[in-house]
């Protein structure tokens, strides 16, 4: 459960954080407790509940594994960064910046609302799926949580939102879900985006941090052995585009690529029918980036998008309505 404990920073989650849990920070104070993402188990949950007042919940982005206990504290207030905000509480927005409408044909899509309204962790059904969030923070100003100083830094690639809160004063970096897996980087949604995940996981080698937390079973790393890890981590990105490379030129036919285990092996894809959406999507945006690089796969790509039956439209989704946006709109 608490797995570590640095300074008033208590880091835990059942079954080492492995999804569907992930890990929560929680911030001790004089008179309140803050929670860093909300996905951590029920056995974290009871002990949140019993030990802690917990008045405020903060959540890095609207992945569910990272938000699903969040309605199991109502009396606490729900923050998250501002492109989130807009889908965290409307199902329509989580499946477009999931990639459900750029993959699902009609059916599906409604077969996979329907499964969003019973999604289980363990005895808990996860009913809504969407989470009343009252406020946004804002990426890059200090933010009093408990007394403890934390400044979100924008981190986009695994999604638009994602970013990694920085406990400045204990040195603690929550690297989330630039999670240091054998699997790899994931960048399976249509907010996803390959080159901004390389360039963001980079960054947090810039941040004067001492301990860097992942979100996953992988736990906490001291910076020499974050910096080794990361690296083998990034260099996955590199090995998926080369076997995409390898099979196209032996002459792999766009609609086979999808079957290449390039991502997840058939088994596992059996399991979880979205991680059939996922390896489609992640072969579609490197097919893009090898495109940006300037391979000649413009045709591939778009056989590859066509016998897929994909929805070219949805493949990159970024938030219109984000809080953000409109400032920035307003500004210029
Ligand atoms: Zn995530």
């Amino acid at each position: 459960m608490i797995y570590q404990q640095i300074g008033p920073v208590e880091i835990m989650g059942d079954e080492d954080s492995r999804v569907p849990f992930s890990t929560s920070l929680v911030i001790t104070g004089k008179e309140y407790s803050t929670v860093i993402d909300c996905g951590a188990g029920y056995k974290t949950f009871a002990y949140m509940q019993q030990a802690h007042h917990v008045k405020n919940i903060y959540l890095t982005h609207h992945h569910i594994d990272h938000m699903w206990g969040a309605q199991l504290f109502p009396e606490a207030e729900k923050f998250i960064n501002p492109y989130d905000f807009s889908k965290i509480s409307n199902i329509n927005e989580i499946a477009k910046s999931e990639g459900i409408y750029a993959v699902y044909e009609e059916p599906e899509i409604e077969e996979w609302m329907r499964e969003q309204q019973k999604r289980s962790f363990g005895d808990l059904i996860v009913n809504p799926r969407t989470l009343d969030v009252s406020k946004t923070f804002a990426y890059g100003e200090i933010i009093d949580m408990s007394g403890v100083e934390v400044v979100f830094i924008h981190a986009p690639g695994h999604t638009e939102g994602f970013c990694t809160p920085y406990i400045v004063e204990h040195g603690i970096l929550h690297v989330g879900d630039i999670d240091l897996t054998t699997f790899g980087p994931y960048y399976g949604d249509a907010d996803s985006d390959i080159d901004h995940f390389i360039e963001s996981a980079k960054k947090t080698l810039e941040v004067d941090a001492k301990y860097f937390v992942t979100s996953h079973h992988k736990g906490t790393f001291l910076r020499d052995e974050y910096e080794k890890e990361l690296h083998r981590y990034l260099a996955v990105i590199e090995r998926r585009e080369k076997k995409i490379k390898a099979a196209i030129r032996k002459g792999c036919p766009p609609k086979e690529l999808a079957n290449q285990e390039i991502f997840y092996y058939k088994k596992q894809t059996e399991q979880f029918p979205t991680r059939k959406k996922n390896e489609k999507l992640s072969i579609a945006k490197h097919l893009q980036r090898l495109i940006r690089h300037g391979e000649p796969l413009t045709a591939y790509y778009e056989e590859f998008v066509h016998m897929n039956g994909m929805n070219e439209k949805y493949i990159n989704y970024r938030s219109e309505n984000s809080v953000e946006g409109q400032f920035l709109r307003e500004k210029a």
